[in-house]
């Protein structure tokens, strides 16, 4: 027996934290998303930073169908091959020794904090346990990564939340000079920030960050969840930044939205996770890691990124046509296949209104925070389908402004 199921149903069942918009997709292909209707868009939002190569990509159907038939499960009693085969090559392609899984972004920052924290209390003893992070940061939604996090709107009516975590503004390095001290266990950045704006750090910033960890015998913390896995142009961004933490973190794109996170570090610092320290059920199971073994092949490549930095090129050339005719955007910044559009006064703090109107003329695209327009496509849309996004972003702006016009 099939149940009709509409938006409307959300309303009745679901928990109220999500507000999601009218529509509800039924099937993918690349770029493009059908709803319950038929109804075609084109999807420059890609999950939020996660379909990195489209939907229903036939290498990953092919992988996943395949795995699904040999084994989904074993529990961490026992290892697999799939997570071995993964874990190999995130070794190799970074500057990490060791690997750990998890299920999601937050689990990933969740077994980072706990790992930076451990390895001060092992090698300096508990009064090193501060955690600094910056402001407007996003690293989850578990109690230690809002706490961790720098937008307090996520940790109200939860407290009381884990203490010993300062914040700092991003990009200010006297700021953090000030409150770096030998209890900081961690520095934890992302090397773009993406839910705070699409905001990069200055690489001259990274560097005196990295150089002051070191001088207080600090760990340095990426969150790449959000930048990881080629949407910057380089597997991960810290190679273009010149700047090599000491733990970093991936989920999103790393599953293409197969659920899986991971958690990298070099061989010093892995060793405080020691036997028995930490643990997930479904952390690195062989669904998970096959699929994301297979995203990795795909998208390390070099006719992949170097396609990032090409379509980067057409957004923003389009981005700044658009903005020459309407006026929309005071900002057009910054990297690979995130990239955000921060609007004028009139529109601030209602960028969600270019959503809802672009989401009318068939095209998904993301906001980060009030002000910013965010686009985080496919690695591998076709220009065609990125020209049409283009297209109907234009013709969304035109009725938003046409909108505020008329009220
Ligand atoms: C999305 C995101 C997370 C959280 O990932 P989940 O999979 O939702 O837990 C953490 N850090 C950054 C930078 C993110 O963008």
């Amino acid at each position: 027996m099939t149940q009709e199921v509409t938006r409307a149903t959300f309303d009745e069942v679901m928990v109220p934290n999500y507000a999601p918009v009218a529509i509800i997709p039924v099937r993918g292909e690349g770029s493009r998303v059908w709803d319950q209707e038929g109804k075609e868009y084109i999807d420059l939002a890609g999950g939020i930073a996660v379909t990195a190569l489209g939907h229903s990509h036939p290498k990953l159907v092919e992988v996943m169908r395949k795995q699904a038939g040999e084994l989904w499960h074993l529990s961490n009693i026992m290892t697999n091959e799939p997570a071995l085969r993964l874990a190999k090559k995130l070794t190799e392609k970074t500057f990490a020794d060791r690997v750990f899984f998890a299920n999601s972004g937050g689990e990933a920052n969740e077994a980072a904090f706990k790992l930076a924290r451990r390895y001060a209390f092992d090698h300096f003893g508990p009064e090193k346990h501060e955690i600094i992070s910056f402001y407007n940061s996003f690293h989850g939604r578990t109690l230690f990564t809002v706490s961790v996090g720098g937008q307090p709107k996520y940790k109200e009516g939860f407290e009381p939340t884990p203490g010993g975590i300062k914040h700092c503004d991003y990009n200010d390095i006297e700021q953090l000079k000030a409150l770096i001290s030998d209890k900081t266990c961690a520095v934890v950045m992302e090397p773009i920030q993406g839910e705070g704006g699409v905001i990069p750090a200055d690489i001259e910033f990274a560097k005196q960050v990295r150089e002051l960890c070191d001088q207080h015998n600090t760990l340095l913390v990426f969150d790449e969840v959000q930048s990881g896995v080629g949407r910057t142009g380089t597997f991960f961004a810290y190679e273009q930044i010149g700047v090599t933490p000491d733990i970093l973190t991936s989920a999103k794109a790393l599953g293409n939205g197969f659920p899986v996170g991971a958690m990298l570090a070099t061989e010093e610092v892995a060793k405080s996770l020691a036997f028995g320290t930490h643990g997930s059920t479904y952390g690195g199971n062989p669904m998970a890691c096959a699929i994301a073994e297979a995203v990795i092949d795909t998208i390390d490549t070099p006719e992949v990124l170097s396609g990032v930095q090409k379509r980067h090129d057409i957004i923003v050339e389009g981005l700044k046509a658009i903005n020459e005719k309407h006026h929309v955007f005071k900002d057009i910044r910054g990297m690979g296949l995130l990239i955000g559009a921060e609007v004028v006064e009139p529109f601030a703090g209602n960028a969600k209104a270019f959503m809802a109107a672009s989401a009318e003329e068939g095209l998904l695209i993301l906001v980060a925070g009030g002000d910013v327009i965010r686009l985080a496509p496919s690695l591998v849309i076709p220009e065609e389908e990125l020209a049409e996004g283009l297209v109907r972003l234009e013709q969304a702006i035109t009725k938003v402004i046409a909108n505020s016009k008329a009220a």
